[in-house]
């Protein structure tokens, strides 16, 4: 597998994000009716499918793999342009990158994170973080999701909430400590999880989500494609 995303080149940032500023507003203004949207949760699917299609996400990508380059100022004024329409799209970009971006361009194998930029890129994937748990919240160290190893991947099982971009999520980073055998403590780990191999059953009503199953692969693991 080639370690770099083929793209067209980008156009330069200024106009993207004029452009992106505009297409916003159409969206917003004209395709929709913000005084509507402002009242319910999220966005409706045709929004963010074209918000996009203008690959915003791909701001928070390093160049070598296709994207902008990850720079923090294009970053943030990117952020800032859609908190300016809508609040939930900019915690949907933080999200996205903060959570998920920024983590997998640092910790993730290099033959890894092709999939999964190119994902982004080319067929406008997200990711999210699973880290806190109901009752764990502050306190995530103490968190029980646990792990168990099997030849070529691993199983998680536990409980999360508060996971932001579930139901749209493709890519999920996970944390979970190994299935204790004894007293002893054990570290946590980070995993990669396909978002389809990832079997859960959610309470809206206690907006948590119990793993049944994951199959994962840690960050510094090549399985996940
Ligand atoms: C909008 C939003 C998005 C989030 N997105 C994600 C996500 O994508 N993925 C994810 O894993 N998590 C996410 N979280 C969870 C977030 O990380 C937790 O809310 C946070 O860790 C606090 O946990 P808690 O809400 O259970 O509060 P608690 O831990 O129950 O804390 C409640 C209150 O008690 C205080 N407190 C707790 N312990 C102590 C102490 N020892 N001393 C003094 N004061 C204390 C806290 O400061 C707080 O005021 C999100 C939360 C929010 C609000």
């Amino acid at each position: 597998m080639s370690d770099k995303t083929e793209t067209a080149p980008h156009p330069p940032f200024p106009q993207f994000l004029e452009d992106f500023r505009k297409k916003l507003q159409h969206l917003f203004y004209i395709r929709a009716d913000i005084d509507q949207l402002s009242t319910k949760r999220g966005l409706p699917p045709f929004m963010l499918r074209e918000i996009l299609s203008e690959s915003p996400l791909a701001t928070y990508i390093p160049s070598q793999h296709g994207g902008r380059g990850g720079h923090i100022h294009e970053g943030i004024a990117l952020t800032a342009a859609a908190s300016y329409e809508s609040l939930p799209l900019s915690l949907g970009f933080g999200i996205n990158w903060a959570l998920f971006l920024q983590p997998v361009a640092k910790y993730a194998d290099d033959q890894i994170k092709p999939g999964i930029f190119n994902g982004f890129i080319k067929d406008r994937k997200m990711g999210g973080l699973m880290i806190t748990e109901p009752d764990f919240g502050s306190d995530a160290l103490h968190m029980q999701s646990s792990y168990s190893d099997f030849a070529d991947h691993y199983h998680i099982q536990g409980t999360k909430h508060w996971a932001g971009l579930t139901g749209w999520a493709d890519y999920w980073l996970l944390t979970a400590r190994k299935k204790r055998t004894t007293a002893s403590f054990c570290a946590i780990s980070t995993f990669l999880s396909a978002m389809s191999t990832l079997q859960i059953r959610t309470s809206l009503s206690k907006s948590f989500m119990k793993i049944l199953v994951s199959t994962c692969f840690p960050m510094d693991a090549t399985g996940l494609t």
